[in-house]
């Protein structure tokens, strides 16, 4: 049995501040006390304790993987230390590997049963993967150990909310899962037949939270869809071209967009989504209950948004002109600039399959001839279904809109670009190939070359492109994020160089992130280096023939070609301040 101590991670607010390790010392006194270890000496002790350590350090710094490594090696000496499975169990909650979450609880309360924390985690984590019943127990396990529970006491009032909309729509909350999902997602469309679009969305949600895939239900998607237009207010009213006709799909979840507003609105959501059939009953009942409430003056996220207008939204074709897709986070670079290496990759990875989603879109015919799809990512190259996802859609006549790395050529998106039905932005930031690594693959120094299915990366990356760009050279375009580390004129220089080997006609140049969200942006908000480089940038690349465009919101006068500056001798390659590379 653990002590009260046992897995102190489970204290915090699973998604608030940083987890609070038990101390070694007292670890090692309570295996000290424990009969397991008293036979095998005090070596065995240190090392569990070690490691225990080493975990914890890991935890602390936010890297996952690092401390499931020391757990996993500790638990391999001894299975059974609770404060081991506890904070592996809260490691594997980060990295929402949530069935080895509920392993490690198992594992936990069975030599730990006292341990409130434990079965708090494993509820949270059996209602993550849609067993809400076996949730609801656990739940009630902890609150036999642990009364005081914030976090608990909010999590069993969402709880209970949903028991009571089951009850309140006539559902036995005692069903199995897909009975219940069922018979929710039947209620939503009922209700959005009815025209009670606020209460559709509620049921809608609440079948949502079973994640079971739609297409193992017993009901008839796209059922409802004919009554959208009949809910909708009459002549001008407030909406958006992205609420009318766009869904993003993004991390568990469908959006209408990705404009973010009024600092921290908008990504407005339609509905939990972890793959599968689309629900795109749900993703109607949504919309048009947002666009009421917007019109009667109700808030909503999409309130103040700078997209909406008041004016006669086209009725004559109802069906989807823009996807967006961001299901994944998986990419095969290491971008300095990028959240996902600044995180250390250890941001919670995300992909679910859009493949049957994507398929109804097209088979349906809810997605318009002609409609555009945007990838995102991570990197649509690493997507399993990227290239059978775009035949599909050119086939439907899309215009597939994609950011790359072009680290992995795809046939499908040249085959694309030939037909006219594409448009590719690939970021190098780099010319060089020192640079490249230091930039695209976070790499310093010059070590070894890094492989992508046999090709080296920076030649790889350069050779697609010039494949890109012969297919269609008008709709490939290639960009430069300036960084301290990339912001050389000589740098500069070479980039476009190599962009006119590859017989590149379009150039992309922005500053890095942090600088896009001063808004309005001002001369004087660059590094007088980076300022540098950019008008460098525009007047060589302008010289040679390119066309060249900026990030949109950003006055033109910054940018402006400097001839003085193109003319000034380049310098050597390469020649950055390391101590300005954020690895
Ligand atoms: S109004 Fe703004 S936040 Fe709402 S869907 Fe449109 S773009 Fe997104
Ligand atoms: S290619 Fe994109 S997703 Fe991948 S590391 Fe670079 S910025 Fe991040």
């Amino acid at each position: 049995m653990g002590l009260g101590w046992a897995t102190a991670p489970f204290g915090k607010d699973l998604e608030g501040d940083g987890p609070r390790v038990a101390a070694p010392e007292r670890l090692a006194r309570y295996l000290r006390m424990t009969d397991i270890h008293s036979a095998s000496g005090q070596d065995r002790i240190e090392a569990i304790v070690g490691l225990f350590e080493e975990a914890r350090a890991q935890v602390e710094q936010n890297r996952w993987r690092a401390a499931a490594t020391a757990l996993t090696k500790l638990l391999s000496i001894d299975p059974q230390v609770p404060e081991a499975l506890g904070v592996l169990a809260y490691v594997r909650y980060e990295q929402r590997r949530y069935e080895d979450v509920i392993d490690c609880c198992e594992r936990c309360v069975a030599v730990a049963p006292d341990n409130g924390d434990a079965h708090f985690l494993l509820a949270r984590s059996l209602y993550k993967t849609g067993r809400l019943h076996e949730a609801f127990e656990y739940l009630r396990r902890h609150f036999g150990h642990m009364q005081h529970s914030t976090d608990a006491q909010q999590f069993a009032y969402a709880m209970h909310v949903h028991n009571e909309t089951l009850k309140g729509y006539g559902i036995d909350p005692a069903g199995d899962r897909e009975s219940l999902a069922t018979a929710l997602y039947r209620k939503g469309l009922d209700l959005f037949r009815a025209g009670d679009t606020e209460q559709a969305t509620v049921a809608f949600d609440a079948y949502a939270e079973y994640r079971v895939p739609l297409e193992a239900l017993d009901v008839e998607v796209g059922s409802a869809l004919e009554v959208e237009e009949e809910h909708k207010p009459t002549g001008a009213y407030l909406s958006c071209d992205e609420l009318e006709h766009c869904i993003h799909f993004h991390d568990e979840r469908l959006r209408f967009c990705c404009t973010y507003h009024n600092g921290g609105k908008g990504w407005t959501k339609a509905v939990d989504f972890h793959g599968g059939a689309l629900p795109i009953d749900a993703v109607a009942a949504r919309r048009v209950d947002t666009i009421r409430k917007l019109n009667s003056g109700v808030e909503t996220d999409c309130s103040g948004c700078h997209k909406l207008a008041k004016r006669e939204w086209a009725r004559d074709d109802k069906r989807l002109n823009r996807i967006i897709i961001n299901s994944y986070s998986v990419c095969n670079f290491r971008c300095s600039y990028c959240n996902l290496t600044k995180a250390n990759f250890e941001m919670p990875g995300y992909y679910y399959s859009t493949e049957r989603a994507f398929d109804d879109l097209v088979a349906k015919d809810w997605l318009r001839e002609g409609a555009i799809i945007v990838w995102g990512g991570g990197d649509p190259c690493v997507s399993r279904e990227f290239a059978a996802a775009t035949r599909n859609f050119t086939a439907h006549g899309c215009i597939t809109n994609t950011n790359t790395n072009a680290s992995i050529g795809i046939p499908a998106l040249r085959d694309a670009l030939s037909a006219g039905l594409a448009v590719v932005l690939i970021s190098v930031d780099s010319g060089s190939k020192a640079a490249f690594y230091r930039v695209k693959l976070a790499k310093p120094g010059a070590n070894e070359d890094v492989l992508f299915k046999s090709q080296e990366a920076f030649s790889a990356v350069w050779r697609n492109i010039a494949d890109y760009v012969a297919a269609d050279p008008d709709n490939v375009r290639v960009k430069y994020i300036f960084l301290p580390e990339n912001s050389t004129r000589a740098e500069v220089r070479q980039f476009i160089d190599n962009c006119v080997e590859a017989k590149v006609r379009q150039v992309m140049f922005t500053p890095e992130g942090q600088f896009m969200r001063r808004f309005p942006l001002h001369a004087e908000d660059l590094p007088a280096d980076m300022l540098d480089a950019m008008k460098f940038a525009a007047t060589y690349a302008t010289q040679q023939g390119l066309s060249v465009a900026y990030y949109n919101y950003f006055p033109a006068e910054i940018f402006r070609p400097d001839t003085a500056a193109a003319d000034a001798t380049p310098g050597p390659v390469s020649d950055v301040d390391e101590s300005t590379i954020v690895y």
